[in-house]
């Protein structure tokens, strides 16, 4: 595209979106610092997931995955709260073959360091520097200048805040979050498969399953169970009503609780998932938070990514794709293909690719907290006798999720903005013609 030039990109924030924007940009080509306000020592030991719709951006940027040590999932396991026994189950067995790309579950210390190799090593178009202790306090909207708490400013063509669900960023662009604790706690746990194994309890890394007892007939209690390091450790997430314990003002900084907390809001739980919590080293809250949708990601040469401009409840397992997604989007919109030097243009695209399809996800994640029936992949088994959505219409599946091509939304959104004509046969990146589990057909 003529009138490309090479940007200087500021970065507030190196956690999972950071890192992956810093890739995303310095292959297309521009220079990037990230700032971030830590020293990375405190990061959190926990699963995340990547599913094809992320997945396929890391291998697109040639990011070594292995290194992330994943636990490729095959199944999605809904079991029953009492019994354990299966309830309603999604085959992930041609998942690759459908989607070209597999369902990933990485330990998030190690999905980290895998991006950070990438984001600062060796390999195409420059090396992003990352700048620790830089703690973002403002931005000059008009010198597009960011003063950091220790003093030092910093001056950039585009900055991305990537700086999380608290973000400062955000507020510095005149967002002010509508949002309430949400209905439920969450208390994550971490146990180890060996131990487990040894103390004669079930060996749930066998299943190589993303695995949730209840979940269902509108009730707050949810255990979801993820694998991760190669299945040497499981990763519990354990949900209850925010009456039995409100941790909405906790961070993850906070203390370690008791395993009696734990164990506490669970008298009638299948006792194998129970034994397994009883052992649960490591519990720590996890402040759950209901953002609605902003009205905007950026102004003027100044973006939002990631949980930063829509922070989502963890009921879809996407808050790492979506922002692995933005990365991708601002990459494509900045490449030499596609970046013609209007940065603001390029932004506004972002904002219009990015912003529905992340509400769209977020959304349905607030729905699937108190009904798994509404989650991704468990939205397609309609046959079970629990099945029950709220707008069946409306249910996100995992070919909107997956058969999305970014490229195109781009193109017709650029396309609009450049007032040029968009002939190729896609609405916001799903194929006209292409049929939904929901009963909807793209372009009807
Ligand atoms: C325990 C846990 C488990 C999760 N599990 C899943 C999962 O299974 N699947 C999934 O898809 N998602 C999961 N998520 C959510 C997912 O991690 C986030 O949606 C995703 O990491 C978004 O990344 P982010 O970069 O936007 O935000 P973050 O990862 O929060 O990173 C923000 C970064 O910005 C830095 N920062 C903040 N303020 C400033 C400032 N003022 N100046 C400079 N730096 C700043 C922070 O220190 C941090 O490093 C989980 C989250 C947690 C906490």
């Amino acid at each position: 595209m003529s009138g490309w030039r090479r940007l200087n990109i500021g970065i507030v924030g190196g956690g999972i979106g950071g890192m992956s924007v810093a890739i995303a940009l310095r292959r297309a080509g521009h220079i990037v610092t990230i700032y971030e306000r830590s020293d990375f020592a405190g990061e959190v030991g926990a699963s995340v997931s990547c599913a094809a719709n992320g997945t396929r951006w890391l291998h697109e940027w040639g990011v070594d995955v292995a290194k992330g040590d994943p636990v490729v999932l095959r199944k999605l396991i809904n079991r029953d709260w009492k019994t354990g026994e299966p309830v309603s189950v999604y085959d992930l067995g041609d998942y690759e073959e459908r989607w070209g790309y597999v369902y990933n579950m990485f330990h998030r210390q190690y999905m980290h360091a895998m991006l950070n190799d990438s984001a600062l090593g060796e390999g195409e178009g420059h090396p992003a520097t990352l700048k620790v202790d830089h703690r973002c306090r403002d931005i000059d909207l008009i010198t597009n200048t960011i003063t950091f708490e220790n003093g030092v400013l910093a001056q950039h063509d585009l900055i991305v805040g990537a700086d999380g669900i608290g973000s400062a960023v955000r507020g510095i662009l005149g967002i002010k979050p509508e949002k309430k604790p949400a209905d439920s706690s969450c208390l994550h746990t971490n146990i180890s498969t060996e131990e487990a194994v040894r103390l004669g309890l079930v060996d749930y890394s066998q299943d190589n399953a993303l695995e949730y007892w209840g979940g269902q007939e509108g009730k707050w209690d949810k255990i979801v169970l993820s694998p991760c390091n190669g299945g040497k450790l499981l990763s519990y997430y354990c949900f209850f009503p925010r009456e039995q314990g409100d941790y909405s003002t906790q961070s993850w900084g906070a203390d370690e609780r008791p395993v009696e907390e734990l164990l506490q809001p669970y008298p009638a739980l299948d006792r194998q998932v129970f034994d397994h919590l009883a052992i649960g080293k490591e519990i720590k809250p996890w402040r759950l938070w209901v953002h609605n949708p902003y009205p905007y990601i950026h102004r003027g040469r100044v973006c939002l990514l990631g949980d930063a401009g829509h922070p989502m409840m963890p009921h879809q397992s996407q808050g790492a794709c979506m922002a692995i997604e933005d990365a991708a989007a601002l990459g494509i919109l900045l490449s030499p293909r596609y970046f013609d030097g209007d940065v603001s243009q390029a932004l506004a695209v972002y904002e219009e690719v990015r912003l529905p399809r992340a509400t769209r996800v977020q959304a349905a994640a607030a729905k699937a907290a108190y009904n798994i029936n509404e989650r991704i992949g468990f939205s397609f088994n309609k046959d079970i006798p629990t099945y029950k959505v709220e707008d069946p219409k409306k249910v996100l599946t995992i070919e909107e999720m997956n058969a999305y091509d970014m490229y195109q939304d781009v193109e017709e959104k650029l396309a609009a903005k450049r007032h040029a004509a968009y002939t190729d046969k896609f609405i916001c990146g799903l194929p006209v013609g292409l049929e939904l589990p929901n009963g909807i057909t793209i372009g009807d």
